[in-house]
């Protein structure tokens, strides 16, 4: 993948690793909206990242992980967006917004931006607070992204997912949920879940898989639109990354019985074709209505 020359962006970005703060730095109250029937829609499962595994000693290890300094500065560097993880993400994170941004202005619509934070080790957030271990995830409450950047590399060697564009899936598809929140996709798939408990996993799956799909629709139309230009590679390396993280694999994975009744994500089929429908209709439309 090749992206435009646009620099990067960082008035989004908190950056909270080793107790920084960057951007626009706001400190976030550890209560409040956190407490009752807010769901934070982690990417991988809990199990997945469990028994034992040293997912939490990613930290530090790879070269995106380095005191952050002027990020602006650095990520204009020659090179940069392939050296640092952190450039990478950011830039990933920027092109999203400015598509979704110019998809939400043609039909009038205002979008109004996510923030995307990096930390390390655990953080707290307006749904609580949340360890590394828990991968990527976004916080409707407080419309924000999380991310700690040893998961790029938990990503490829815990979940075999190789690849740029599969890490760039994964920020399309946190930012996927930020658009279910500002359409109150969100809100009304946490109303029919609290309505009908019984159906609350089957309800999480299609949001995930609309996540999946809008991560989807953007390649498309980043590509279509000269922000990112995608190869036939990449876009096997963005399917390949969505199965990895199907629930099936990951229960596969930590040896744990197979059982559709507990998925929250849909199952590695399931989330490539999510990936693939948004691909193709490149329309927000294209990923359907959930509830459905
Ligand atoms: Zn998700």
């Amino acid at each position: 993948m090749r992206f435009d020359d646009s620099p990067v962006d960082t008035s989004q970005l908190e950056d909270r690793r080793g107790g920084r703060r960057a951007g626009r730095g706001l400190a976030i109250g550890g209560g409040g909206a956190g407490l009752v029937g807010v769901l934070v829609y982690l990417l991988v499962a809990l199990l997945g990242g469990g028994s034992g595994d040293p997912a939490g000693t990613d930290v530090g290890t790879g070269r995106g992980a380095l005191p952050a300094g002027d990020i602006a500065a650095r990520c204009a560097t020659a090179g940069a967006l392939d050296e640092y993880d952190d450039c990478f993400v950011l830039k990933v994170f920027n092109e999203v917004n400015e598509v979704w941004a110019a998809q939400f202005q043609q039909t009038g619509q205002s979008y109004q931006l996510p923030t995307l934070v990096y930390f390390d080790d655990a953080v707290s957030t307006g749904c609580g607070t949340a360890s590394a271990q828990v991968g990527p995830f976004y916080c409707p409450p407080d419309e924000r992204v999380y991310i700690d950047l040893g998961f790029l590399r938990q990503l490829q060697e815990q979940y075999g997912a190789q690849g740029r564009y599969a890490q760039a899936y994964i920020v399309a598809h946190e930012v996927g949920h930020h658009l279910q929140t500002i359409t109150g996709t969100e809100q009304r798939t946490r109303d029919a879940q609290q309505a009908d408990p019984a159906r609350e996993n089957e309800l999480s799956v299609q949001l995930e898989l609309q996540a999946d799909c809008y991560a989807g629709v953007w390649s498309t139309l980043a590509n279509r639109g000269g922000n990112v230009t995608i190869t036939e590679a990449d876009l096997d390396e963005a399917l390949g990354a969505a199965e990895a993280v199907g629930d099936d694999r990951i229960q596969a994975g930590a040896g744990v019985e197979v059982d559709p009744e507990s998925w929250t994500h849909g199952s590695a089929a399931q989330r490539r074709a999510s990936f693939l429908t948004g691909y193709q209709g490149a329309t927000a439309g294209s990923c359907g209505t959930v509830p459905a």
